[in-house]
């Protein structure tokens, strides 16, 4: 064999290496079904990035230069994804009863498609550290409380970007989730002042060709050891997709993150989006079996410790790599 013959065949087993390591789609027979479809692959090392780069903004508390600085930054991200962008700018009422200017940030794809599927984060971050025992008045990162959705949402965005899906998807980023008043405990008077971003939405759903027919909710998803009980509201009105997010968890071995527990009703953004736009919508929310003194969420929760240090790749990368799953299964229509 002469050193061409050598160099040419030297040149083709590189490139059929190259070729199985390159390749990052997988045959969905790994799951037991029989359609190929093409999954991209989700960064969560680009996911962490947008955590922290939203942290780096400070707070984003609404009618705050931090919070509009960070609203531009989502914004010119998605749309560097070639997503469309809308900002539903309102003057709500606050907590305290005064106007309040928001800003829900809704990105979408595949406008003119008719199965549509609704994805969502806060990316608002509260106020005041009022769960914490210092610096209470002061606001928090929020880190996981807002930061880990938005961050898996505009991962989610990218990735999408790079494979073609016959699905229509709206993502809706909300505002003034997370700004209601202190120790209001009961669900009817929670209602008036947190969640103000999202119950604005339902009542006024930017343009679409068709309503979604699902969606799914992230609030706090990205910290260590995150513990997502299928929430009451959620199966409450939703129990499909909840089947759907688990079996697909499941399926990729993060088991240990969606447990099968069920857990009580929450007031959260998805309430509002079951009760008032009528779309069936999940809640994936991080709710450990060894809750703070605060009884339900993590110990860093509406305290200063939300912040990067509780942030973990796993987390963020598993609930990426599920919701990959269920929207191109949806898409090709075997979910
Ligand atoms: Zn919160």
């Amino acid at each position: 064999m002469n050193n061409i013959y050598l160099a040419l065949l030297q040149t083709t087993i590189l490139l059929m290496l190259l070729g199985c390591n390159g390749c990052q789609t997988e045959s969905s027979e790994n799951n037991g079904t029989k359609d190929n479809i093409e999954f991209p692959v989700f960064d969560r090392d680009k996911a962490y990035s947008h955590v922290q780069k939203q942290v780096d903004f400070g707070p984003r508390v609404p009618q705050t230069d931090e919070h509009k600085a960070c609203a531009e930054w989502i914004s010119e991200t998605f749309e560097s994804f070639n997503w469309t962008v809308q900002n539903q700018e309102a003057e709500v009422t606050g907590f305290d009863d005064r106007p309040m200017k928001i800003n829900n940030i809704i990105a979408t794809i595949n406008p003119e498609l008719k199965n549509r599927v609704l994805l969502c984060a806060h990316w608002d971050t509260r106020r005041v550290a009022d769960q914490d025992t210092s610096r209470q008045d002061q606001p928090i990162l929020g880190a996981d409380d807002g930061g880990s959705g938005v961050g898996i949402l505009l991962e989610l965005a990218r990735a999408i970007s790079t494979q073609e899906i016959a699905l229509g998807i709206d993502i809706v980023l909300f505002d003034a989730e997370d700004q209601g008043e202190s120790g209001t405990s009961t669900r009817e008077y929670r209602k008036k002042t947190w969640c103000i971003g999202s119950q604005y939405w339902s009542k006024n759903m930017h343009k679409m060709s068709k309503k979604p027919y699902m969606g799914i909710l992230l609030d706090m998803v990205g910290s260590k050891g995150a513990r997502f009980p299928r929430e009451g509201v959620s199966t409450k009105h939703a129990a499909g997709v909840v089947n759907q997010v688990w079996a697909e968890a499941l399926n990729l071995g993060y088991s240990d993150l969606f447990v099968n527990d069920q857990f009580h009703e929450l007031v959260d953004d998805h309430l509002f989006i079951n009760d008032i736009a009528k779309i069936p919508t999940i809640d994936i929310i991080n709710l450990p079996t060894n809750p703070s003194s605060n009884g339900t969420f993590g110990h860093y929760w509406h305290t200063h410790k939300d912040n990067m240090s509780i942030i973990d790749k796993h987390s963020l990368g598993a609930v990426g790599d599920v919701l990959i799953q269920v929207l191109y299964k949806n898409a090709a229509g075997i979910l």
